[in-house]
């Protein structure tokens, strides 16, 4: 007991609630509330390249989308992480059928999300632009200060250890909710998405051509309008609500040269879903 009051005295008040108390005390959870998150690397964007939307549809998407990204490269940091699509739909379908859970099905779509992040690292490795794993990301502040941007696959590092989604088998978190984990941690200056439409409907505008265009709106409004299907996985709507760093995220269509770019110089183009932190 001496020896705990003796390290009481070097202690900060935070320290003390946190060594005394049990970390899932409700009051103590909060305390650690007062400082602000620092942002590690707030120059650079996160840009997700959409699977099914952009890297399915081969050359005609890819190579001019490839030759926006080297044309940014002196201007602007990128994380470049990218999406599994339709051949994860495809395995999905298989593993599914075979009784597989969802921990082996998020084993499969990071395997899709890897060959697709191949195949753009090697169209921009003329640039000295790298494929990143997670484990080797303590290098991304080299590579990005060097060469401007970094090639990694989207799903966030789960694998095996992929909680159930609420309803069926198909990974609730997968990249889309990656690459914005990714940019939350690192207090990214923007969390762009490249798909293949102008942004956010109130309907998929695939199955809807009629529905209505939203180019600005809250997570917390977008969340109460509980939308049938959306632009984005839910997931990342949920953690958007309660970052600490990214304040908002934007889409736009990778199929229309330019629309990157100008989301990068900060331009309202697209849709933009922000936090205006008013969740109950
Ligand atoms: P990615 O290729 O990044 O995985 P997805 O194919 O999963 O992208 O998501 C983009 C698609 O979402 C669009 O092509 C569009 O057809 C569909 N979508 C569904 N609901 C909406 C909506 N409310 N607004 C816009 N697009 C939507
Ligand atoms: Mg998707």
């Amino acid at each position: 007991m001496k020896d705990m009051e003796e390290k009481n005295v070097l202690l900060t008040g935070l320290g003390k609630q946190l060594v005394l108390n049990s970390l899932t005390d409700a009051s103590v959870q909060k305390a650690t509330e007062d400082t602000p998150d620092f942002a590690i690397l707030p120059w650079v964007n996160v840009v997700k390249i959409g699977g099914q939307s952009i890297m399915d549809r081969g050359r005609s998407a890819v190579y001019p989308l490839v030759k926006e990204i080297v044309d940014n490269l002196a201007r602007h940091k990128m994380i470049l992480g990218t999406g599994a699509g339709t051949r994860a739909r495809h395995i999905y379908s298989l593993a599914i059928d075979l009784g597989l859970p969802t921990g082996v099905l998020t084993v499969l779509g990071t395997a899709v999300a890897w060959q697709n992040a191949q195949m753009l690292h090697y169209l921009l490795a003329q640039y000295g632009i790298p494929f990143v794993e997670p484990e080797g990301f303590s290098t991304l502040p080299h590579y990005l200060l060097e060469r401007g941007a970094v090639v990694c696959q989207g799903m966030p590092p789960y694998k095996l250890w992929e909680p159930n989604p609420v309803a069926g088998r198909i990974p609730p978190q997968r990249t889309d909710t990656g690459c914005f984990l990714i940019a939350e941690v690192f207090g990214a200056r923007k969390m762009i998405y490249v798909k293949d439409e102008d942004g956010l409907y109130a309907a998929d505008p695939k199955k809807d051509p009629s529905s209505e265009y939203i180019p600005r709106i809250s997570v917390e409004e977008l969340l109460r309008r509980d939308l049938e299907d959306l632009i984005v996985e839910r997931a990342v709507l949920e953690f958007l609500a309660r970052a600490r760093n990214i304040r908002e995220i934007q889409f736009v269509n990778g199929l229309k040269p330019g629309q990157l770019t100008a989301a990068l110089d900060g331009e309202p183009v697209g849709t933009i879903i922000y936090r205006n932190g008013d969740a109950e």
